[in-house]
């Protein structure tokens, strides 16, 4: 929790600053870009989907943000439809919008929307996940997506006691068995988040401890397209049947976001898991999203990775004030994020693993949820 409290107090810390150089003499870039004409001008924001409780709550935030600012915002879902993310962002730019904030749904599929947006001069700033293989992309706001990877790694190998708290070696020495999945190929997120928990996975599946029954290990394999829980669902069934039929058990479960543990839950509650005899295994997540959270309380899910939503709208919200301002916007890495035409200047945030013994820090005192919320 220490850094997103620094980071809060930064952010805030640069709107202000951002505030007092309004009205001061700025310098205008290129058309659209970065005039004084901006003020109240209007913002383009499109989401992937309503289906999940993050996104509703990104989108919130980024509006409220960008409208207490003075901007007009044009803010849609495209409930994981791909051609209605490319009309949305067709119609912002008609509607004359300013900036772009775009969470896109497949990172690869709205070039000829951004190539528009560059020939009117408007920039275009990638919110949480990276816009893949176009120039014409500015800046990019997320958190360190390898670190969330290792996160979830780490609570996984602390769940089976193989590590610490504080990561030092546990008590538990294995075998386990483990089965792992990953979120949407077309989301360049989920290829760093299973990167991430690879490297601290692979040295214990190498020398024994953990063991990948099902043999499903490479990220084609354990991908779930648009990280859908029922894919996930069918996928955890299949393993259930195919490999753990005489009397093995699975013992943990690397699951990439909180949609997709829900439904391996299932699964193994049909599995015949999640009884006093025979308890669930250590399954990991992503978001801290309400029903996942619950289920942490109700010792069911491990552990989730809770990523402050309302932090990444204020640094988003920032950088665009910033740019539309004709200012230089804070990034902080310059080099991990390539799209495969160029590097994305990037502002990563701090994510932090949450489980039972720490949910009412990290997500209640600090206002993230009410205790009524998780009851
Ligand atoms: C986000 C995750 C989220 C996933 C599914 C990713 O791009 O970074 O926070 O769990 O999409 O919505």
């Amino acid at each position: 929790m220490r850094y997103p409290r620094l980071a809060a107090m930064a952010t805030a810390a640069s709107l202000v600053l951002t505030m007092a150089a309004c009205g001061s003499s700025e310098k205008t870039s290129e058309k659209g870009a970065g005039s004084a004409d901006n003020a109240g001008a209007l913002i383009g924001v499109t989401m992937p989907t309503r289906s999940s409780e993050r996104w509703v709550s990104d989108g919130d935030n980024v509006k409220k943000q960008l409208e207490a600012l003075g901007y007009k915002v044009d803010l849609q879902y495209a409930e994981d439809n791909i051609p209605t993310q490319t009309q949305q962002l067709d119609n912002q730019i008609t509607k004359g919008a300013k900036l772009l904030i775009i969470a896109s749904i497949d990172g690869t599929a709205i070039t000829t929307q951004l190539e528009n947006a560059k020939a009117a001069g408007i920039p275009v700033i990638a919110y949480d996940r990276l816009i893949r293989d176009s120039p014409n992309v500015d800046y990019y706001t997320t958190f360190d997506n390898f670190k969330v990877g290792v996160q979830q790694a780490t609570s996984l190998l602390t769940g089976l006691k193989v590590l610490n708290a504080d990561g030092s070696k546990g008590t538990a020495k294995g075998p386990f068995n483990i089965e792992l999945f990953a979120g949407s190929p077309d989301d360049n997120n989920a290829t760093f988040f299973f990167n991430g928990a690879k490297s601290i996975l692979d040295p214990y599946i190498a020398d024994g401890t953990l063991v990948v029954k099902s043999g499903q290990k490479d990220f084609d394999t354990v991908a779930t397209l648009r990280w859908d829980p029922a894919t996930a669902q069918k996928r955890m069934e299949n393993i259930l049947t195919a490999t753990y039929k005489a009397g093995t058990k699975v013992d943990g479960v690397l699951s990439p976001y909180d949609g997709i543990s829900i439904g391996i839950l299932s699964a193994l509650k049909s599995g015949g898991y999640g009884t006093s005899a025979n308890p669930y295994p250590i399954v990991t997540g992503q978001d801290a999203e309400v029903a996942s959270v619950k289920s942490i309380i109700a010792g069911e899910q491990y552990a989730t990775i809770y990523k402050d939503t309302r932090e990444l709208a204020k640094t988003t919200v920032a950088m665009a004030d910033a740019v539309l301002k004709g200012q230089t916007p804070e990034t902080n890495n310059t080099k991990d994020y390539d799209n495969g035409k160029k590097v994305v200047p990037s502002m990563l945030l701090e994510s932090v693993i949450v489980d039972k013994s720490n949910y009412q820090k990290v997500l209640v005192d600090s206002g993230y949820y009410t205790a009524d919320q998780l009851k």
